[in-house]
């Protein structure tokens, strides 16, 4: 049965026509997969009055851009969405099809592998192919002590999610875009749940945390409200936001939306400060793209000091007050020098 299915298709996720980037992260993770399974690379597009985005989606990889435009699909409602789906991987068999793990995906992606009958992997933080050409699914697993790959041999597609930002966007080359319609009459069926109204959320904290290119971290070595102010304060002297582990969030020295690893936020940025973070693997799969890693804790055998770039062994409290005053006193420098 597996042997009809081929291609690796992308969910190309848009709310109110806007392309998330997580589709745009998954088509370039999705390029791979295909290239060594030798196979196309189709995005799925669905919405009102979005096939212009059909040559954004192929220049960040899609070979195919299938496209299910109708206006009972303009706002995401799940039973028009995983019927429109259902019925396109029925008629073109992917043989992977990829989710970015939004509120959306992790909405969709289970239905419609329960209506396809096969499995789905939440969460996954790497996608290969193994030799027998089977998708090996990564997900961090027992509370993040091991990592457990899955894999699904027996029914196709093989589904997955992805937290957006786990995969770097790829590079964009224009290219001439290929779209196939899909049938949407499915979608205007109707459906039990009918939107009366949206409401557009001020932009949360969290958002800003997963596109600075500077964070500074804070954990349990902190110790309390008031110390963890010189965290507040060295993340703003760097013109960068404020990340924090469970524990630290736990104590509601920061929120619940700057948790960053396996439960929080991933981030890439540029430059990730770690102060009094021991380096549990449950945080550290959120910081393992930021490009250089620095960390400040007072106990030389601290986990961290193994998976970073440069270690402080020091008591935070004497370190970060003179890391700032260095950082404000450049940065006043640079203002005086215009
Ligand atoms: C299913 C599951 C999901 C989880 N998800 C997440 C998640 O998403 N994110 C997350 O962060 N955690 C998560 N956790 C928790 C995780 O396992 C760790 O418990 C947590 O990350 C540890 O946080 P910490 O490093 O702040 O605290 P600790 O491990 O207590 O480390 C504190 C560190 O501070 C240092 N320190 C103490 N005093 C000072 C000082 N004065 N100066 C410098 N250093 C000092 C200590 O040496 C120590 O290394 C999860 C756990 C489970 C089971």
């Amino acid at each position: 049965m597996a042997k009809d299915y081929r291609g690796v298709w992308v969910f190309a996720e848009q709310r109110k026509r806007r392309l998330q980037d997580v589709g745009l992260e998954l088509l370039g993770e999705g390029r791979k997969l295909a290239h060594k399974m030798d196979t196309e690379l189709g995005a799925i597009l669905i919405g009102y009055q979005v096939g212009a985005f059909a040559e954004e989606l192929t220049a960040y990889g899609a070979d195919k851009v299938y496209l299910a435009d109708s206006p009972a699909l303009e706002v995401y409602r799940n039973e028009p969405y995983t019927r429109v789906l259902e019925r396109a991987v029925m008629e073109h068999k992917p043989e992977i099809l990829l989710f970015g793990a939004t509120a959306t995906g992790t909405d969709l992606a289970p239905r419609l592998a329960a209506r396809l009958g096969t499995g789905l992997t939440a969460d996954c933080i790497q996608l290969d192919i193994d030799e027998q050409g089977r998708l090996l699914q990564t997900v961090p697993a027992f509370g993040g002590n091991l990592m457990a790959q899955v894999i699904c041999p027996k029914h196709r597609p093989q589904m997955a999610t992805v937290r957006p930002g786990v995969m770097g966007k790829p590079e964009r080359k224009a290219r001439r875009a290929v779209v196939q319609a899909l049938d949407t009459s499915v979608a205007e069926q109707g459906a039990a749940v009918r939107v009366l109204e949206t409401v557009v959320m001020p932009e949360e904290r969290g958002a800003a945390l997963e596109r600075a290119d500077v964070v500074v971290g804070g954990g349990w070595g902190v110790g309390g409200h008031q110390e963890w102010g010189l965290v507040v304060r060295l993340a703003n002297a760097l013109g960068g936001e404020v990340g924090a582990t469970r524990p630290a969030a736990d104590e509601g020295w920061a929120s619940e939306e700057q948790m960053i690893g396996q439960s929080g936020k991933v981030i890439r940025p540029q430059l990730y400060i770690a102060i009094g973070i021991s380096g549990a693997i449950q945080h550290m799969v959120g910081v393992q793209e930021a490009k250089i890693i620095v960390a400040i804790n007072n106990n030389p055998a601290a986990p961290i000091f193994k998976e970073i770039d440069i270690g402080l062994v020091a008591d935070f409290k004497d370190i970060v007050p003179r890391l700032i005053e260095e950082v404000e006193r450049r940065r006043a420098g640079e203002e005086a020098a215009g």
